[in-house]
């Protein structure tokens, strides 16, 4: 049972069923199309008559298209309907402290053209540069009409204010990301923390089972980040800032971390992390250089020519992944985790020593399963355009 917010609500109304019931079809379009107007009918329980009208709607809107696909018994033709892929663009940007993502996107997440750019220290510096590169990437496609700009970064948005409040990774203050990019590209724009991003991507890539209502996503990159779906709704808590173990100290004698705290899980199980591991590791004469130099990516390579150090940094980063993992399992008992970063490119390695220390810490109760996610999937970018595609399929919000 959800509790009525009494400071907001909205009574239901003849439109608000509608919305719903629109909702619910433009949902089963996407998950068995092509599908005739009679299985829409089946599959939702409503009259033929709501289904007719629904759609006639949807495709007058074009976000559906009619094509007869199937063939009945004494050669009537139904009509199957689909998924207008071509009803719209959406431009997505990952921004990560050591680069920019721009991409185009087609309503079926396929990626149409791509850009990359520096992030820099300064976010007024930055978002000139990147309201030229949206203006570039439009003029790239100008067949493709934008409907939104998603945008995922390594900090948490105020859901009122729309302020990027808390990103220690990024070193930029309290800013407004939102207004700037509209006023310069004329779209609306959806603002979201990378981690609540790729968990509402995961729901969305229909990877898991409709049972699956609670899904962790655990981003690990330059910090790591948690995105949390409990009950099919994404956790926002107060201001926004659900979701920051990342920032809960795993060992008050370990290292001072960006957040102003010390021994924090992703000063002890991020990319950095392991970084740090290495370079201490060689902290004496020409190699202390090069390992002061390296970036995640060089570390993984070593690693996977055998050198017993770089190994060995895998090894503690995987061993406080774990420690970290265990806390969100023991505490939140998710249907899944996802997993999202390079590190997963790595994870036969990685992922045995994870689970040695999830069984460590929780014994009979480390049951979730904790997935990496595939590189090439490109979660993070992936989950840009899923924050845009959601206003029109996801459930309407009542309050
Ligand atoms: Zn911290």
């Amino acid at each position: 049972m959800r509790k009525i917010d009494l400071n907001d609500f909205q009574v239901a109304t003849s439109e608000t069923a509608r919305d719903i019931n629109r909702r619910i079809v433009l949902n089963l379009i996407r998950k068995h199309q092509p599908v005739s107007r009679a299985e829409l009918s089946r599959q939702s329980g409503l009259q033929r008559s709501t289904v007719s009208a629904i759609t006639e709607d949807l495709i007058s809107e074009r976000w559906v298209k009619e094509g007869a696909l199937g063939f009945l018994p004494r050669g009537r033709k139904p009509v199957h309907l689909h998924i207008n892929e071509e009803r719209a663009g959406i431009i997505g940007i990952n921004i990560r402290p050591s680069g920019t993502t721009l991409a185009l996107a087609a309503l079926d997440t396929r990626f149409l053209a791509r850009d990359t750019m520096p992030t820099s220290d300064n976010p007024q510096a930055f978002l000139r540069e990147l309201n030229r590169r949206i203006s570039k990437l439009r003029k790239s496609h100008p067949q493709v009409n934008c409907e939104g700009i998603g945008i995922a970064l390594p900090g948490r948005v105020d859901p009122k204010s729309g302020r990027l409040i808390f990103a220690p990774n990024l070193g930029w203050d309290a800013v407004d990301l939102k207004e700037p990019i509209e006023r310069a590209t004329g779209l609306p724009v959806q603002l979201e923390n990378a981690a609540n991003a790729c968990a509402l991507a995961e729901l969305w890539s229909g990877r898991h089972d409709e049972s699956v209502r609670n899904l962790v996503a655990v981003t690990v990159s330059e910090g790591i980040g948690v995105g949390l779906i409990l009950n099919g709704q994404l956790i926002s808590g107060a201001s926004g800032l659900a979701g920051e173990f990342g920032h809960v100290t795993l060992d008050t004698d370990g290292p001072p971390c960006q957040c102003g705290n010390r021994g924090c899980w992703e000063v002890c199980g991020s990319n950095s992390a392991a970084v740090r591991y290495y370079a201490q590791a060689h902290s004496s004469g020409k190699t202390s250089r090069l390992a002061s130099t390296l970036v995640f990516d060089d570390l993984l390579q070593l690693a996977r020519r055998g050198d017993p150090k770089a190994n060995a940094a895998l090894d503690r980063m995987a061993h406080f992944l774990g420690a970290g993992l265990a806390m969100l399992v023991g505490g939140l008992a998710p249907d899944a985790i996802v997993v999202i970063g390079e590190v997963t490119g790595a994870w036969d390695s990685v992922g045995p020593i994870v689970e040695r220390t999830l069984k460590e810490r929780l014994g009979s109760r480390a049951v979730t399963p904790i997935i990496p996610s595939r590189p090439d999937l490109e979660l993070r970018l992936r989950g840009t355009i899923t924050l845009v595609l959601q206003k029109h399929f996801g459930a309407p919000s009542l309050g």
